[in-house]
């Protein structure tokens, strides 16, 4: 077990392991850039995973994201009109919201817990579309404005974290 760079033990390591992957520098690399951006684009991981090793090279960062997505290690999501992301959460069943303006990307938590979350209701003339399918996962995207994009509402009747001074009797 190469000791440069890695410490025993580290989360990352550890991820791989128990996916049986096998621990390389840039597994490491590029895992521990997925855990610190969110949601990035493999470019953006490219830049990430280079400030902790310089020398890799662009292949070996796919090569790395596939391997692990493939594994369960990180998970690949892709809106629609998006590139692939990725993200180190994974086996939560979390979901996500999109922006339509700036196509920014917020996990939300799912309500249940486990997948699938949610099954299809029957159609209107009572047959179960699903009869038969064993359902794993139902992927959910909230699609909207952020608030950063959405409109300002008209008037606020209170900014920011309400002012404790009045209860302070
Ligand atoms: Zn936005
Ligand atoms: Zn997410």
């Amino acid at each position: 077990m190469p000791t440069d760079g890695t410490r025993e033990g580290a989360p990352g390591e550890r991820a791989l392991r128990d996916a049986g992957l096998r621990v390389t520098r840039p597994r490491l690399a590029v895992l521990g850039a997925v855990g610190d951006h969110p949601h990035a684009t493999t470019d953006a991981l490219i830049s990430a995973a280079r400030a902790s090793l310089p020398s890799l090279s662009h292949q070996a960062v796919y090569d790395a994201l596939r391997v692990m997505a493939d594994a369960g290690v990180v998970r690949r999501i892709q809106p629609r009109g998006s590139v692939a992301r990725y993200e180190a959460r994974v086996a939560d069943n979390h979901h996500h919201l999109v922006c339509r303006a700036c196509g920014s990307i917020t996990d939300v938590d799912c309500a249940v817990g486990e997948a699938p979350c949610l099954v299809p209701d029957r159609s209107a003339d009572g047959t179960d579309p699903a009869a038969g399918y064993v359902l794993d996962e139902a992927e959910i995207t909230f699609w909207g404005l952020c608030p950063a994009c959405a409109p300002a509402p008209a008037s606020r009747p209170e900014q920011g974290p309400a002012s404790r001074e009045a209860h302070r009797d």
